[in-house]
């Protein structure tokens, strides 16, 4: 299940917003600025992107628990950590064709990130809400500038950038030193090592990204920008890549095949079907271009055909948590609820990450039954999910539903307001929050929760 999560971040950061579509510069990509940016919550890539992080992040020393991935729903390629956040465009993973290209980028972001570049921005993120770290950086590249020169919080951002141009901001976004690259370059080689990892896939994707940039009339991606790549940094990172003894090691053939599985389903979710289809082609009955096939089949509305093609998947892999996961987004679109709780429950059992996204799907699902029991059931999945993924809205529109249809209407009340207030629309989350007020029993945790919403500011949260 991938959910596309859009927030009202135009409210949050009307500046930033404003005046980078205005200006247009090279890291708002076009399809951005009219969708809106927005993030993508799956369990499966979320899975994937962690344990591709996690072994780079320790070797740099910084092996934090908690890592949080954070997917941007944008077609170009761009990734930046920052604090125990990893942002990773939909693009970047789209575009790489092994685990070691991401690995390789990874590693690089830890780099700076160990060797204190941009260490004031990279204080001012870790502290801003994650969506205006998009709009600042992976989305709306411009707003970084106006942060970069310390001004003030990344709320001042965009004011930066009204007075000092468009040129100005290009030139300052994120821009990393040339020392401070070949550094980065050299404490990647470093992790990848300590890793048993090869630097090809860094050094392949930074080839790539260097040889468009060179091309007129290509677009430039915004990671280009912040991580310049001029030709002897790159030979100077190949002579350091080759002389590993592990340049050659591919990357485990079950991770590449998840790799593989996470290409397909974006390629389904973001570019249809057909798309999906064209990136395996030449293995068309291979495990990702199946997956591709059965999601786009699913998407087209058609869940009774996709049904038997996710059972082929599961048949074939029975401990892959996320086949079972689709299996029951896709019976419960073909309206069999019950079946689709226990493929929940099973892709949870198999889930070693129990991740909130799937627990809100089996609550999803229960509550789908409309049975009583099952709701009540559902309520606690909902609540257990939503505790793990606080962002995910779709959820506290079941939790909402959940409620409702068990009388509770004091605590669905206060599942909307939670909604709204974690999609940023802060007005409306202390309209339903006053509401839940007047329902629930004053003094109850639920009570003292809606007066927290109701006391919240604009801008935060
Ligand atoms: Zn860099």
């Amino acid at each position: 299940m991938l959910s596309f999560l859009s927030r009202a971040f135009r409210r949050r950061l009307p500046l930033a917003l404003t005046l980078c579509a205005a200006l247009a510069l090279p890291p708002v990509s076009p399809a951005m600025a009219q969708r809106g940016i927005s993030v993508v919550r799956d369990a499966e890539i979320e899975a994937l992107v962690y344990d591709y992080a996690r072994p780079v992040l320790e070797a740099a020393g910084l092996g934090r628990s908690g890592i949080e991935i954070v997917l941007v729903n944008d077609p170009s390629f761009n990734a930046f950590v920052a604090g125990r956040r990893i942002f990773i465009n939909t693009g970047a993973l789209l575009m790489a064709e092994t685990p070691n290209e991401i690995i390789g980028v990874l590693a690089h972001e830890a780099g700076h990130i160990a060797g204190g570049h941009q260490q004031r921005l990279r204080e001012q993120l870790s502290r801003a809400q994650t969506m205006a770290v998009i709009a600042t950086l992976l989305g709306a590249g411009a707003a970084a500038a106006g942060a970069a020169t310390g001004t003030g919080g990344l709320a001042q951002g965009g004011a930066g950038i009204a007075t000092s141009g468009a040129e100005i901001a290009r030139r300052s976004l994120m821009a990393y030193q040339r020392t401070e690259e070949m550094t980065a370059d050299r404490s990647a080689i470093t992790y990848l090592e300590r890793t048993g990892q090869s630097a090809r896939g860094m050094l392949a994707t930074f080839e790539r990204l260097g040889r468009s940039m060179a091309l007129a009339g290509v677009r430039v991606d915004p990671y280009q920008i912040s991580h310049p790549m001029p030709r002897e940094r790159i030979a100077n990172l190949e002579t350091l890549a080759r002389a590993s003894r592990y340049f050659e090691r591919a990357d485990p053939p079950a991770l590449q095949q998840r790799h593989d599985l996470m290409r397909a389903k974006i390629a389904a979710y973001t570019q249809g079907h057909a798309a999906a289809r064209r990136i395996f082609g030449r293995d068309q009955r291979g495990a990702a271009a199946l997956y591709a096939d059965a999601i786009g089949t699913m998407l087209s509305g058609n869940a009774r055909s996709a049904l038997p093609k996710i059972d082929a998947l599961v048949k074939a892999a029975p401990q892959n948590p996320y086949f079972h996961e689709m299996r029951g987004e896709a019976l419960i679109k073909a309206g069999r609820p019950a079946e689709a709780a226990q493929a929940f429950a099973t892709a949870l059992r198999h889930d070693p990450r129990k991740s909130g996204i799937i627990q809100i799907g089996y609550g999803q699902a229960l509550l789908a039954t409309g049975k009583p029991d099952q709701v009540r059931k559902a309520v606690e999945a909902l609540k257990s999910g939503l505790s793990r993924a606080k962002d995910y809205a779709a959820g506290y529109r079941y939790l909402a539903q959940a409620y409702g249809q068990l009388g509770d209407v004091g605590e669905a009340e206060l599942a909307t307001a939670e909604g709204h207030y974690h999609s940023g629309k802060i007005r409306d989350a202390r309209i339903f929050a006053a509401r839940a007020q007047q329902k629930l029993p004053k003094g109850t945790p639920s009570w003292t929760r809606a007066q927290d919403i109701i006391n919240a500011r604009q801008s935060g949260r």
